[in-house]
């Protein structure tokens, strides 16, 4: 068997008034991420750690912020066309760990249905894909709240 790990982190900046996406969900809050797409840091961090592991580059590399044709788009479409390519190099996934820093909002609550989400999305069992959350203790960009950023570490393997 043939066993591989990646690493990916992505951060978006939040502003007022944006709709926040995240583990692709809709969270209730008067801020949202700034970004090309609908700004799931979360998603992207998920990507990059497949397409990291699977040897593929970066999501940068297939879904760029300059093209008009990812303007908007759900990062749940990013995620499943990525496992794509990740299957047809013909590995699974084994798990999917991954933390979140934010101040405010409060995501535990939430944590379950991005859980059922991107497992759903990914087909995979929901045990073997965990997400943490944890404010900063108000320090750097994440804790002063003009942004939040997100770590995923994969395992893929080939049988
Ligand atoms: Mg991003």
């Amino acid at each position: 068997m043939k066993i591989k790990t990646g690493i990916g982190i992505d951060v978006h900046p939040l502003a007022e008034g944006k709709a926040l996406w995240l583990g692709g969900i809709k969270i209730a809050h008067e801020k949202g991420c700034v970004a090309h797409s609908d700004g799931d840091v979360l998603v992207h961090a998920i990507c990059d750690a497949l397409l990291g592991a699977a040897g593929l580059n970066d999501i940068g590399s297939y879904f760029p912020d300059t093209d008009p044709a990812y303007k908007g788009i759900d990062s749940k479409i990013l995620l499943r066309r990525t496992m794509d390519m990740v299957e047809k190099q013909g590995y699974a996934i084994g798990n999917i760990d991954c933390v979140v820093c934010l101040q405010r909002p409060k995501i535990k609550m939430h944590v379950l249905d991005m859980r059922e989400c991107l497992s759903g999305i990914l087909d995979m069992d929901i045990a073997d894909l965990t997400i943490k959350a944890t404010t900063t203790e108000h320090l750097g960009f994440e804790g002063r709240e003009e942004g939040i950023s997100a770590y995923a570490s994969v395992l893929i393997f080939k049988l």
